[in-house]
């Protein structure tokens, strides 16, 4: 969203960004395993690039010194380490920003903080003793030579399995449905080979009811179904999505149907002035980095078109693709 308001003409200087995490991508950085590709086709959106950022299918070495890149070129100051706690619409327009670091006054403000930050837990409750063999991602400890489960059945259980697989480990994969059918075709086909191929084991329509500590201190699985009998597992690995920081929203005031943010078009929030972009607003099928950079293209134009003294240049000239 700074590049693209670099774009048309708004200086640094009155460009901020915050980011929590002390350093930028913290979401990549964090869930990506370091051999994965990252695709420019994500959960099949089709990668039509509309504004200033674009990737291609790369490494996720290349995806973070395209941002690096990013930031160093269009001279964007991003504050690090530092958390928004809070967003206040002002009497007069405009925001007052509270962050762990103090606060600040913006015309507009673009929240893009993800669904990441709250990985989806299960419903029934696990032994504290387990939480070494607990994981929601995969780069905070590593797995190599492990009888490990994994849980979920969308693109990032099937990259967790690939992963582990590649890492000598013993993979099963529980899904509680009993078809792919929001798999990506490369990753539909990487799991399927894996299977055949006996490196995964796919427990399909498989719902786990219980987790517990067995005998050696390994975690042992109780399925709902009879024809899964119990397991043991040295790890089990969540990768069922996150969850929309619902009240951080509501706190600001933003409206929101069901569970999902009301936006208009441009991806303004019923707030004048704030816009949700990313995955907060990607919808229930999820979002894609491309689709990121597309959103913040069109909220740009947006901001453009109710507001045209913030941007010099004309949007109307198409867009160079990064
Ligand atoms: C395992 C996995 C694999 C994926 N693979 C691909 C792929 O191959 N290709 C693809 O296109 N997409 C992929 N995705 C999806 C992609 O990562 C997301 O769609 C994209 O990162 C969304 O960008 P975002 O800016 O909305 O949110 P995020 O990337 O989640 O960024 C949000 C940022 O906000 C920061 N933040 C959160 N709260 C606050 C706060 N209160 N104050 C300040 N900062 C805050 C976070 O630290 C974070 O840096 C994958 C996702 C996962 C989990």
């Amino acid at each position: 969203m700074a590049a693209e308001a670099r774009n048309v003409g708004v200086s640094a200087d009155q460009i901020l960004v915050l980011e929590k995490g002390e350093t930028h991508s913290w979401a990549i950085r964090k869930f990506y395993p370091a051999s994965k590709v990252v695709l420019a086709n994500y959960k099949g959106i089709e990668a039509v690039c509309a504004g200033v950022m674009c990737i291609s299918d790369m490494s996720k070495d290349e995806t973070l010194t395209y941002i690096d890149r990013t930031i160093r070129q269009h001279g964007l100051r991003v504050r690090y380490n530092e958390v928004v706690s809070g967003i206040r619409p002002l009497a007069g327009g405009g925001f007052s920003i509270q962050s762990s670091s103090g606060s600040y006054e913006a015309r507009r403000c673009v929240i893009a903080i993800g669904i990441l930050d709250k990985p989806n837990k299960p419903e029934y409750r696990i032994p504290v003793s387990l939480n070494k063999r607990i994981h929601y991602d995969l780069t905070s400890a590593i797995l190599e030579n492990e009888k490990c489960l994994v849980v979920g059945g969308g693109d990032t259980a099937s990259e967790y399995c690939q992963y582990l697989v590649e890492h000598g480990n013993q993979v099963t994969l529980s899904y509680r449905q009993t078809e792919f059918y929001r798999l990506n075709r490369i990753n539909h086909e990487s799991l399927l080979a894996l299977e055949q191929r006996k490196q995964v084991t796919i427990l399909r329509g498989s719902h786990i009811k219980q987790v517990e500590v067995d005998t050696s201190g390994d975690a042992r699985v109780l399925f709902e179904e009879g024809a899964f009998p119990p397991q043991s597992f040295q790890h089990i690995v969540y990768a069922l999505g996150g969850t929309t920081p619902t009240n951080f929203l509501k706190a600001i005031g933003i409206a929101f149907d069901g569970n999902a943010p009301v936006v208009k078009e441009g991806y303004e929030s019923s707030v004048p002035g704030l816009y949700l972009i990313g995955d907060l607003t990607a919808g229930k099928k999820g979002g894609s980095i491309n689709l990121a950079f597309n959103m913040a293209a069109e909220a740009m134009r947006s901001i453009c078109v109710s507001s045209p003294e913030v941007c010099e240049t004309s949007l109307k000239s198409a867009p160079a693709n990064g």
